[in-house]
């Protein structure tokens, strides 16, 4: 018996396979500092867990409306409003177990085998993966990092065809930690306006920015009838474990998520609805907390990193990813995570995970304290006479 076809053809989310290298070397007693995983290490903010409990006590444990629940889809379509400055309304919500699914389902329900899809490179790997296991046709575009890991505007515009179903944008952007400009979304906009194209704004760490605010490309003319939002709590509030996001997109997206929601999912638990509504309608000083906690682990990375032999990198204007340049080390991205996860004890990932253009970068997550951040430093400056001169 074999698998189907289909399944030779998708990819994975390599920060996994790596945490878990990292926990089997610690169960052999090494220390392990890691900076290779997207979440949080904040605690979800007590409102939102007293929230969660109150539900399952309050009985919020049976099935719910495959789309979500009419008062959180509002809610969410009340705060996408607010903050993207467009109007839609909770029939645009699909609420979903993370903000992946979003993914998942809307390349499912779009793509046919052939159509092409322009997406970042390097960028989260599931937009890749999902592409290949769909028979899609990838159309990677490469960000630039003298742009501040952005696109390179000529680029995307030849990349264009009348097979272009699907655009994929994320801002802020994983692995790079890059913002779109607002002026580069507007020109986007009006790349695509006269197009019959979707596209996947990928808005995930739509809170997590240093800068300027990040702006969604849904603001220009003609965009919010062709784009999905993806966007969720896991980043937001320190939830990745209760599985819940959701997309916002037009009616007939939605109707064709909810129908492959019914034929997988059914619909996101119940309780944690719950809590999410408490996250987004209670105090928001937990986000700003968190935020200018990142702030201070960015600027302590960016600077120790930069310190590093063959090492450049730039400050990133959102999520909480470093992605220095090590192409001066003359080592390859994989090697460097390999030395540096067994001589150093420190976890990152190549850049190479995220993509072939993010070969020659790593990622490092600061979502871990300070003191670690400082730790990881000293200890990657210890080994760097492996490839310094
Ligand atoms: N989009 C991007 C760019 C991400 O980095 C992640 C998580 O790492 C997600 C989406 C998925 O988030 P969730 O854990 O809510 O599924």
């Amino acid at each position: 018996m074999k698998l189907a076809e289909r399944m030779s053809r998708i990819g994975t989310e390599s920060a996994f396979e790596v945490l878990a290298r990292a926990r089997a070397l610690e169960a052999q007693g090494k220390s392990i500092i890691h900076l290779e995983i997207g979440q949080p290490d904040f605690p979800t903010p007590l409102h939102v867990k007293e929230a969660g409990k109150r539900a399952i006590d309050e009985g919020w444990t049976g099935y719910g409306p495959t789309a979500g629940f009419p008062e959180f889809r509002d809610a969410i379509a009340d705060y996408i409003s607010r903050t993207r400055n467009i109007t839609v309304s909770g029939s645009n919500v699909c609420v979903v177990p993370g903000g992946k699914p979003i993914m998942y389902f809307l390349m499912t329900a779009l793509l046919e085998a052939g159509d092409e899809v322009i997406y970042p490179n390097p960028g989260f790997p599931i937009y890749e993966s999902l592409v290949d296991f769909l028979g899609a046709v990838r159309v990677p575009m490469p960000l630039i990092e003298e742009r501040g890991f952005s696109f390179d505007l000529d680029v995307l515009e030849r990349s264009l065809s009348p097979k272009t179903k699907l655009v994929i944008l994320n801002s802020p952007g994983n692995p790079t930690g890059g913002v779109i400009p607002k002026a580069d979304l507007k020109r986007i906009a009006d790349m695509l306006r006269g197009r019959d194209v979707v596209i996947l704004s990928d808005e995930i760490y739509s809170r997590i920015y240093y800068e300027e605010e990040p702006e969604s490309i849904t603001q220009f003319e003609g965009m919010l009838e062709k784009t999905v939002i993806l966007d969720g709590f896991s980043k937001t509030y320190s939830m990745t474990g209760w599985r819940l996001g959701y997309g916002v997109m037009p009616q007939w997206l939605a109707t064709a998520v909810e129908r492959l929601m019914v034929n997988s999912n059914s619909c996101t638990a119940s309780f944690t609805q719950r809590a999410g509504l408490a996250a987004l309608q209670g105090p928001q000083d937990c986000v700003d907390q968190m935020v200018t906690e990142f702030r201070r682990r960015r600027d302590a990375i960016v600077a120790g990193l930069n310190g590093i032999p063959g090492f450049r990198c730039s400050t990133p204007a959102g999520a909480f990813y470093a992605f220095p340049n090590v192409t001066g080390t003359g080592l390859s991205s994989k090697a460097l995570e390999d030395l540096l996860m067994t001589e150093a004890g420190v976890s990152c990932l190549s850049g190479s995970a995220f993509g072939s253009y993010g070969d020659g970068y790593l990622r490092f997550s600061y979502a871990n304290s300070l003191e670690n951040i400082e730790e990881a430093l000293t200890r990657i400056r210890k080994v760097s006479s492996r490839w310094a001169k």
